[in-house]
C-alpha cells in the first residue's frame, strides 16, 4: 500500500502496528544497548514496543508499550519548548539551528565555533538550552517545570526522574563534562557547570512509557483536538528542528526512510511526528552504529511506507 498519505481509521492504524510489532518480535540482530550509561547498559534488548496517539488522544499500541524507559536525549524536545517560550528568538544568540553532521557528543565543532553549539538536540547545544531556562531558578524548580510540561502534554501525572540513571550519569558522564566546561571557557553558560550538568542529567534521566510519550508528543501534531500548548508557529519550529537535526549524524538518513520529525534518544526511544494525523514513539534499547534505536528506525520506516504518511507529501 505505498503512495500517498492515507486516511486510516483507528482499527487500520491498530492493525498496522501489530504487524510491526510482530514482525519485530522474530528479529535477532536488535543493535547494542548503550553501555556508556552504566545504569542503561542492564535493559534487555528484546524490548519492542510502539504507540500512536490521534489528536484526541485515543492511543493504539503494541508490544512494551506501557513498559518506562529512559527517554534521554527525546527530552530535548520538552526543554527546547520551554526554552522557545522563555526566550523566544534570543535563544538563536547561544546555539545554532543547523545539522552537525557529527555524533550526538562530538566536540570538534565547538571549537571551531567559538562555543556556540550547532543546534539544540546535539548535548552541546541542549547544555546550553539547559543553562537558558535554569537562570533565575533553583535546578529543583526547573525540573520540577519540565515534568509539569510533560505530564501536562501527556495527561499523565504518573510521570518522574528516575534517580539511579540521574546518578549514573552524574559519576560517568565525563564527555558532557568536557563539554560544558568548553562551552563556560567561551562565556556561554551563565550558571555554574556542576548545577547546569545536574539539571541536564536529570531531565535526560526521565522515564516514560510509548503510551505516555506519543500522548505527551500530541502538542506537535498541530491539528484539530490536539493540545494547544505552544503556538503553532513555534510547533512548525520545533518539528523543522527536529526533522533536520533529530537524529544527530544520521538525520538525513531519518528524513530519507521515514520523512517524519522525530527526535531519538540513547535508551532506545524515538517520538515521531506525523503533522495533522499522530504522534508516535517506539522504544527498542538496542542502538544501531549511529547510537539511534536500530528496530525503532526500522519499525518509523514501516510505519511511515505503510500509512503514507509524510511531511514530504
Ligand atoms: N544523557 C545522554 C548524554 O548526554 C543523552 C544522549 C542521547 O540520548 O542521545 O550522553
Amino acid at each position: 500500500m505505498p503512495g500517498g498519505p492515507r486516511d486510516l481509521s483507528a482499527d487500520q492504524l491498530g492493525a498496522i502496528l501489530t504487524e510491526i510489532g510482530e514482525e519485530m518480535s522474530e528479529r535477532e540482530d536488535r543493535g547494542r544497548v548503550a553501555s556508556y550509561i552504566p545504569e542503561l547498559a542492564g535493559v534487555d534488548p528484546a524490548r519492542f514496543g510502539m504507540a500512536l496517539a490521534l489528536p484526541d488522544g485515543q492511543v493504539l499500541s503494541t508490544g512494551d508499550a506501557a513498559v518506562g524507559f529512559s527517554i534521554q536525549s527525546v527530552s530535548k524536545v520538552f526543554a527546547l519548548a520551554i526554552a522557545l517560550g522563555r526566550l523566544g528568538d534570543q535563544l538563536w544568540d547561544r546555539v545554532g539551528r543547523e545539522p552537525s553532521g557529527n555524533p550526538f557528543n562530538s566536540i570538534l565543532q565547538l571549537e571551531h565555533e567559538n562555543g556556540i553549539p550547532r543546534n539544540p538536540f546535539i548535548n552541546a547545544g541542549a547544555i546550553v538550552v539547559t543553562d537558558a531556562i535554569l537562570t533565575g531558578h533553583p535546578p529543583k524548580a526547573l525540573l520540577g517545570e519540565i515534568l509539569d510540561f510533560i505530564r501536562d502534554a501527556a495527561g499523565d501525572e504518573n510521570i518522574h526522574i528516575n534517580e539511579a540513571v540521574a546518578r549514573s550519569e552524574t559519576e560517568t558522564g565525563h564527555l558532557n563534562m568536557a563539554l560544558a566546561h568548553f562551552i563556560a571557557a567561551h562565556g556561554n553558560l551563565r550558571n555554574p557547570v556542576e548545577m547546569v550538568l545536574g539539571a541536564y542529567f536529570h531531565q535526560c534521566a526521565i522515564e516514560m512509557s510509548c503510551v505516555q510519550l506519543a500522548r505527551a508528543g500530541r502538542f506537535l501534531i498541530a491539528a484539530p483536538g490536539a493540545p494547544r500548548i505552544v503556538s503553532l508557529a513555534r510547533v512548525r519550529r520545533i518539528n523543522a528542528l527536529m526533522l533536520t537535526c533529530g537524529h544527530y549524524d544520521a538525520s538525513g538518513d531519518f528524513a530519507y526512510r521515514v520523512g517524519l520529525p522525530g527526535k531519538s534518544g540513547v535508551g532506545g526511544g524515538i517520538l515521531a511526528v506525523a503533522p495533522g494525523r499522530a504522534a508516535i514513539a517506539v522504544w527498542s534499547p538496542g542502538l544501531n552504529a549511529r547510537g539511534n534505536s536500530a528496530l525503532g528506525s526500522e519499525a518509523m520506516e514501516m510505519l511511515a511506507k505503510r500509512t503514507g504518511w509524510s511531511v514530504f507529501g
